[in-house]
């Protein structure tokens, strides 16, 4: 792999060096949802991507050791992707099972069953279409059977950049000089 000279990687660790690179993406937040017993299980995912428009496909990569990875492997039912905004950074950490999350009853609504987070941005409801092995992850793709969304007018997404939490800045119109 070349390196450009002005690019800052630590010395000889390539792990902490891919992972400093990959936190230059921002991504939105979002919660996977899954019945679990008598109640939910949540995970608190910055990997969720939209794959297709037809059929409708979602994605999410999940960590392998680990209880939702487990349940998801296991249902045959629906699973909850809520998208969540600037205001729900707690219910991030919560489901995250951050040390510093506060303990909380996150608001659930049940959608043919199973659970989605409460004034998410948006939901998806899915049932499982495909899992893909993704090394120490695995991706799962699931079929979008049933959403919700609120208006863009009226929200704005969480944000994770370099381990925090942001919300949108100001809008660059599009085809306005850049600062490239
Ligand atoms: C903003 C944000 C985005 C995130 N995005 C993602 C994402 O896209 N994908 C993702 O996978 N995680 C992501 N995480 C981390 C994830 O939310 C947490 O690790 C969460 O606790 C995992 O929940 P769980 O139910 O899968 O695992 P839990 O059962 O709660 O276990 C927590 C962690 O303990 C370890 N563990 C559990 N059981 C075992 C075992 N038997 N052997 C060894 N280790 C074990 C695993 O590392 C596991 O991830 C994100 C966290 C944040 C804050």
């Amino acid at each position: 792999m070349t390196v450009p000279s002005s690019t800052f990687v630590p010395d000889g660790l390539e792990a902490l060096a891919f992972r400093h690179a990959l936190r230059h993406f921002p991504t939105g937040v979002s919660v996977i949802t899954i019945p679990d017993g008598d109640g939910a299980h949540g995970m608190t995912a910055s990997s969720f991507s939209p794959v297709s428009l037809n059929p409708r496909l979602c994605a999410v990569s999940v960590n392998k050791p680990g209880r939702m990875h487990e349940l998801l492997h296991a249902t045959d039912g629906y699973y909850g992707l809520s998208v969540l905004g600037n205001r729900q950074g707690a219910i991030a950490d919560f489901y995250a099972r951050s040390p510093w999350a506060v303990s909380a009853e996150v608001k659930m609504d049940v959608r043919d069953g199973c659970p989605v987070v409460r004034d998410s941005l948006a939901w998806f409801l899915c049932r499982k279409w495909g899992v893909y092995d993704g090394g120490d992850h695995s991706i799962f793709v699931g079929e979008v059977v049933d959403l919700g969304a609120k208006d863009v007018g009226d929200v704005s997404p969480l944000i994770f950049h370099h381990s925090k939490y942001f919300e949108l800045g100001e809008n660059i119109p599009r085809g306005s000089e850049g600062g490239v």
